[in-house]
């Protein structure tokens, strides 16, 4: 049979699946998961491909819900919408605004689908604001037997707690019904600092803002930091004019960026240098615009991901330790490492669940060899407690994580009540959520050798 080649955003995972379904709406969803089931087949949703995990990667049946799209209902009075799984986020935004209302808070990007965002724990930044899942208060879900149920916090409680940041390991999420905030603008300040600055004052800074990050670039001592205060419409927008969001986002994020990583990659040694030339040339800037527009920016630039979760208050000492790890190794590292902020989550599978997060996030450039530098931070990570992001690059097991989440057998026990003959699992989440009594040996799925040794999924 022929097998339809897939491959992620990063390039970092390839599939072959036997089908790939794009059901028209949830009773095809439905047919082509009791089907896949009958045959003993096995089904893995796909949103947009964008995590460097192999979490979406199928080798039977590739289920994309591109089709179920949209917002299908709105309650105002609440804030409450009911939003088509496979709606992708920058469409999201755009529904919501039409109708008054927001996402309350994104990520760098709004080109994954809503249903692939939650399921992996997709998180932007703000000490008060949990990740997306927890804006949502209720899921369609189409589970393994084709039947279609609904689950939120009071119907279903267990299911749903495990479900909304699932992986697609519980269910075909169909609908979320997603609480959204009236529209909203963000005030940003972007600026330069030191990073020590940043670090010895970083419990109270990330308070006194509703949003804050920074970037911190390897090689030199300065962190390029984002805050960002939320204001009502009404308080009227001040944009960046045009040629400086072109000249910042597309020519010196994207352009010029992509130039000096594949300097840096060629010639290992002027990394350095070109760090320091580059954090000179940040310049501050302030402006005021809608919320999805700061929040996001585009990222053109392929680049390979690990990011953990961290008690919030270690985060300072973790990256000193990760900046004194980096000198000692000599690596040469053109991206920056990121940080942000979350607060504590309920479902019982998102990376901040039960505690307040610091997530620190490091990439290394598509071109560039990764693993010794992912796996060398990632030690010094795993030894803070830290759990991986879902989506992105990591070696942990289910073994490892089990004692990270306090409600890991909880997830475990309704993976196998909702799924008993293993219809959404993978050689993956097998090995990343356990709890099945033999783990499945299906082929088809293979990553790039390199990359073997990062997320031991190995080709079977
Ligand atoms: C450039 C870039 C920037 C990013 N920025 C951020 C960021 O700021 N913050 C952050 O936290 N992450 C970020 N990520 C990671 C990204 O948000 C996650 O990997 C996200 O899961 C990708 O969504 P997707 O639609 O591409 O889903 P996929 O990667 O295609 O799938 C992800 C998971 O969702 C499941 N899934 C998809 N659809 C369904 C469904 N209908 N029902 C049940 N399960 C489903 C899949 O089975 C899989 O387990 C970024 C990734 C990239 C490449």
């Amino acid at each position: 049979m022929a097998r339809t080649p897939w491959r992620n955003w990063s390039r970092t995972v390839q599939a072959q699946p036997v089908t790939l379904a794009r059901p028209r709406d949830e009773a095809g969803v439905a047919e082509v998961v009791a089907r896949a089931a009958a045959a003993g087949r096995t089904v893995r949703p796909v949103g947009s491909g964008h995590s460097g995990s192999p979490v979406a990667a199928a080798d039977d049946v590739s289920l994309d819900l591109r089709h179920l799209t949209g917002v299908r209902a709105v309650d105002p009075a609440q804030g409450l919408v009911a939003v088509g799984a496979g709606t992708r986020l920058d469409a999201l935004s755009a529904g919501l605004l039409r109708l008054g209302l927001a996402v309350a808070n994104l990520g760098d990007i709004d080109h994954q689908t809503l249903a692939g965002a939650l399921a992996t724990g997709t998180h932007g930044t703000g000490a008060a604001f949990g990740s997306l899942a927890s804006g949502v208060r209720g899921l369609r879900l189409v589970l393994a037997d084709g039947r279609v149920v609904t689950c939120s916090p009071t119907e279903r409680p267990d299911l749903f707690a495990a479900a909304v940041v699932g992986l697609g390991a519980f269910g075909v999420v169909t609908e979320v019904l997603l609480h959204c905030p009236p529209a909203f603008l963000l005030a940003a300040d972007e600026h330069p600092e030191p990073l020590a600055a940043v670090l010895d004052g970083f419990e109270q800074r990330t308070a006194a803002a509703d949003h804050v990050e920074f970037y911190w670039f390897p090689h030199t001592a300065v962190a390029m930091v984002k805050e960002n205060v939320r204001r009502p419409l009404a308080a009227g927008t001040d944009p960046l004019p045009r040629w400086r969001a072109l000249l910042d986002d597309e020519v010196l994020a994207n352009g010029l960026f992509a130039a000096t990583c594949t300097a840096g990659t060629l010639l290992p040694g002027l990394v350095p240098t070109i760090n320091r030339l580059s954090t000179r040339a940040l310049a501050p800037r302030r402006y005021t615009d809608l919320s999805h527009g700061v929040f996001t920016s585009r990222r053109r630039v392929r680049f390979r991901e690990m990011e953990y979760a961290l008690p919030r208050a270690d985060l300072p000492e973790v990256l000193r330790e990760v900046q004194r790890l980096i000198d000692r190794r000599g690596w040469r590292l053109p991206f920056p490492l990121e940080v942000r902020v979350s607060a504590p989550d309920d479902a019982w599978l998102s990376p901040a669940h039960g505690r307040a997060t610091a997530w620190l996030s490091v990439q290394q450039y598509g071109a560039a060899p990764f693993v010794d530098y992912l796996t060398g931070v990632e030690e010094v990570l795993v030894a803070a407690q830290g759990r991986p992001h879902w989506g992105k690059l990591h070696t942990r097991t289910a073994r490892d994580l089990a004692p990270l989440y306090p409600r890991f057998t909880n997830a475990q026990r309704v993976r196998r009540a909702v799924d008993p003959a293993g219809t959404f699992a993978s050689p993956h989440l097998d090995r990343v959520l356990g709890g099945r009594d033999a783990p499945t040996t299906r082929g088809g799925v293979t990553e790039r050798p390199e990359e073997a040794q990062c997320v031991h999924h190995s080709r079977r």
